[in-house]
């Protein structure tokens, strides 16, 4: 039995939240009534909710983020039905901004902004019996050197099943006008000593994967320094993720950079748009020359995976432009490219391009863009089925080499709309669709519509998929091709029909 529930939907399993272990780091005296319990949105709220009121708790403060909100609007309504009694209390970057497109409305209060300390005393408060009136508790933002930070709170089978996430700062220099850390420009970093002390216990407790949350990772070249120092002085097998800038490696970041092992260290590169109009209009900074140096180091010199990533539907950016942006960056690196559709989050100023570019979007988390003045709904439709198959099809790595012969001049976005068009006129689908499915239409649409050869393709694609020493190679490839076809002919059967033909 618990007094203080703090709860959120993590948006898997492997995840893990830093930001109910912050709040329960600084409940004081009363964190010995508290306790943490994580679903992830595939749980039902139901059985969630079932599983908070066995702890009999007097409030329960619980985390909406873009990826739960849905289900903490549900969690919320339940709980209130059946045990109104219990205080709600919610936060997180869903709850902190107006308007809630998801009804929160039962919650007795919001916390909005950091509530580090500030659920702390409105525990306190509700325990005195002196509740605030007002339901919206306006969070300032924490002085980082007086909060008791969260890592010893990771349990022991977090730490062996899950990603373990950490913060060396809050906020973003930057004002990239559709991104919530863009509210925060003033950065604000933990003490390093201190900081440093945590990762060495963690990693004595054996994590190896640390997720680094912070919004610029090189933004203060020293500390970033400092953070690779420490990592570079351990015996590999690690992980070890940060978010980075294109535009700032300064060479003494670039010597410890070169020093990661293979599948160490990951950089997740924002780019957004390559067109500086574009770039402008959206308040985001943006050297291309830099990128394209950085990009080409980070590719030839370093074994670290980068990702970089792309939105589709900024304000004044027609597909045309889009095309350019993910043809130049092709051409910059051979990295995973993610390709992100444009979303509005409560908060951000991006609402302010609504009326001038015809910018629509869902009403329902995660908020994506339907359309604009540039990009009629269709398109927009065709281009999330685009960036689903980009990311089965280009970034899984599958089919390295194969996938090139999408690419015919340089031309990587035409290519691959044609590419994506035809697939899903075969599968009606992006969804559940088995590798040795995917394999076979890369197969045939390369072969029929491209006209390469299947002597020249089968060995190509067949090294693609053999990167991965165990897996089984789809039939098509493991036998001659005519001989395959020639079973595929016959009428297939699925498990019943089978099942009923037997006798
Ligand atoms: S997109 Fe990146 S650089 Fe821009 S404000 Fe957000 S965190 Fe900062």
């Amino acid at each position: 039995m618990s007094d203080i529930i703090l709860c959120t939907f993590n948006a898997r399993y492997t995840h893990s939240s830093i930001g109910l272990r912050c709040l329960f780091a600084n409940l004081k005296e009363l964190q010995e009534s508290a306790k943490i319990i994580e679903f992830t949105i595939n749980s039902s709220v139901e059985d969630a909710v079932e599983q908070v009121l066995r702890e009999n708790p007097k409030i329960v403060g619980i985390g909406a983020y873009i990826w739960n909100a849905v289900e903490v609007g549900d969690f919320i309504k339940i709980i209130k039905s059946v045990a109104p009694h219990i205080i709600i209390v919610t936060g997180g970057p869903e709850a902190s901004y107006f308007p809630h497109r998801v009804d929160f409305s039962l919650s007795d209060y919001f916390v909005q902004g950091e509530g580090d300390v500030a659920f702390y005393e409105l525990c306190r408060d509700i325990y005195d019996e002196n509740p605030p009136k007002n339901k919206i508790i306006k969070a300032p933002m924490v002085d980082l050197s007086q909060v008791k930070l969260p890592y010893r709170y990771y349990s022991d089978e977090d730490v062996a099943h899950r990603y373990i996430y950490v913060e060396a700062s809050r906020g973003c220099p930057y004002s990239c006008e559709f991104c919530l850390s863009s509210l925060d420009k003033k950065v604000r970093n933990i003490d390093i000593d201190i900081f440093l002390k945590e990762l060495q216990i963690l990693w004595d407790r054996g994590v190896r994967s640390f997720k680094f949350i912070d919004r610029t990772f090189n933004q203060g070249i020293e500390r970033a320094n400092r953070f690779m120092d420490f990592f570079l002085s351990k015996e590999p097998p690690y992980f070890i993720h940060f978010e980075v800038v294109p535009d700032n490696f300064p060479s003494s970041l670039k010597e410890r950079i070169k020093q990661f092992p293979p599948a160490s260290l990951q950089l997740e590169v924002g780019i957004q748009t390559l067109n500086p109009e574009i770039s402008n209009t959206i308040y985001r900074k943006l050297n291309i020359e830099k990128i394209q140096r950085n990009l080409n180091f980070l590719d030839n010199e370093t074994k670290a995976h980068l990702h970089v990533d792309l939105i589709v539907g900024l304000p004044g950016e027609s597909l045309e432009s889009f095309g350019k942006n993910l043809d130049m960056l092709y051409s910059m690196t051979k990295c995973e490219i993610q390709i992100g559709i444009l979303k509005k989050l409560s908060g951000t100023t991006i609402d302010r391009h609504d009326k001038i570019y015809g910018m629509i979007y869902s009403s329902k988390p995660p908020y994506d863009i339907l359309q604009n003045d540039l990009i009629p709904y269709e398109m927009m439709q065709k281009m999330k089925r685009f960036a689903r198959f980009w990311d089965l099809v280009y970034n899984s790595g599958n089919f390295k080499k194969s996938v090139t012969y999408l690419f015919a001049e340089g031309k990587i976005y035409d290519g691959f709309f044609a590419f994506s068009e035809w697939i899903f006129a075969q599968t009606l689908s992006t969804w559940q669709i088995s590798l040795d499915r995917l394999a076979k239409l890369l197969f045939d649409y390369i072969v029929n519509a491209l006209h390469v050869s299947k002597d020249e393709l089968k060995p190509i694609m067949t090294k693609d998929l053999l990167v991965v020493e165990t897996r089984k190679l789809p039939k098509f490839l493991r036998y001659d091709t005519k001989e395959t076809e020639k079973k595929e002919k016959r009428p297939s059967f699925n498990k019943r029909q089978l099942k009923h033909s037997a006798h």
